[in-house]
Order: structure tokens, then C-alpha cells, then sequence
């Protein structure tokens, strides 16, 4: 068993947090390729993402997939995850705890996986990865930082839900979009082959 496969093994049955092990129905690790040098983080999976066992399979991750679209990827070009890795209770946000709790899983998975590229997901996985607040000012921006010894480019976007939240805004679309279009081009320099 590889790194990977060791580390998905040892969260499936994690207990860390008392609250989530009632609320979710099971653990979802991650989906995509564990080999991508490009990893997503989201916030914490939802009802759909609980039933189903993959991050953003919801309305959310059809947002997420067209926009992987407009700049030539699918979701098996990345690999992605999220923030916490169980369902919170009524969609409730992630609690401090609970995302201390899920910290070191994520960073394992980053040194394990030694992504280049890392695009945070909504005001929690930018939180969590840049430890700065405020998505508004934070996205579409390339910020270099080390994590776990490496160093990794990352790119803070809006969360899909927000888009959803604000009825489909188109003027929220076309920020999504040009945040992916700075992906598209970090991907081009730092893996020419998009894969
Ligand atoms: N689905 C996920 O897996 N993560 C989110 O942050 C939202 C929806």
C-alpha cells in the first residue's frame, strides 16, 4: 500500500470529532488523481457529497466542473478534497476544532501528494492554507507560500455555493472565471502537459 492509500485507510474510520461522526454517513477522502500536481480544497462535504462518497458532486461541483472546463480541465486532471473531510450537521459551517482536528490529514495529504499548484476553495481552505482572511481581496491572486517543507503556488476562488447563494450572478460567474483563467495559466508554466 502506498502513502496514499495508507493515509485514505486511517481517516475512513477516523473519530476525532464527536458531532461529525454522528452527522456523517461516511468519510469522503478525495476524488480525482492522487498523482495531480494541481489540489483543490473545499470547505466540508454536503448531503449529496455525503451520500455519494465525492467532494463537490452536488450543484456546487457542476459549477466547479464548467469552470475546470473553460480553462481544458476535467476533475481526474486534479485532485480534490476538502477542508474537513465529513459532513457537518445541517450544512453548519466547520467549527475551529474541527478543522484543527482534520489539520494534520491535510497536511499529510500535501506532503504526501507535493502539489505545485493549490487553489483554496471559498473563505475556509483559504483560511486554513494562507492563515489570512477575506476571500474578496485574496482571490485570483498568486501567493507563493511553503507548506510541509514544499514550495506551492496558491490561488484563493469563490466558493461555488456563493455564486449559488447570489441566484446564478453572472457578475460573480465572470470573476470565477477569471480566477480560473489565472490557474490555466500558472498550470501551462509549472506543467506544460496539463496533467
Ligand atoms: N461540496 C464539497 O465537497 N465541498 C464544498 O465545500 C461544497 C460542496
Amino acid at each position: 500500500m502506498n502513502d496514499f492509500d495508507t493515509l485514505q485507510k486511517e481517516y475512513r474510520t477516523c473519530t476525532r470529532c464527536p458531532a461529525l461522526c454522528q452527522s456523517r454517513s461516511q468519510v469522503v477522502f478525495g476524488s480525482g488523481n492522487p498523482q495531480a500536481k494541481v489540489l483543490f480544497i473545499g470547505e466540508a462535504p454536503g448531503a449529496t457529497e455525503d451520500k455519494e462518497g465525492i467532494p463537490f458532486c452536488g450543484m456546487s461541483g457542476k459549477i466547479l466542473q464548467e469552470l475546470l472546463g473553460t480553462i481544458g480541465l476535467v476533475r481526474d486532471d486534479v485532485f480534490i478534497t476538502n477542508t474537513i473531510l465529513c459532513r457537518p450537521e445541517n450544512n453548519r459551517n466547520p467549527d475551529k476544532k474541527e478543522v484543527e482536528n482534520c489539520r494534520e490529514r491535510l497536511d499529510q495529504l500535501i506532503s504526501i501528494m507535493k502539489p505545485k499548484v493549490i487553489v483554496t476553495i471559498g473563505n475556509f481552505a483559504t483560511e486554513r492554507i494562507l492563515k489570512k482572511k477575506g476571500i474578496t481581496q485574496l482571490r485570483g491572486n498568486i501567493h507563493d507560500v511553503e507548506l510541509a517543507g514544499q514550495k506551492v503556488i496558491v490561488i484563493p476562488v469563490i466558493h461555488p455555493a456563493n455564486y449559488l447563494y447570489n441566484g446564478r450572478s453572472p457578475v460573480i460567474f465572470e470573476k470565477m472565471k477569471t480566477d480560473f483563467a489565472v490557474i490555466g495559466s500558472i498550470i501551462n508554466l509549472v506543467q506544460p502537459t496539463h496533467k
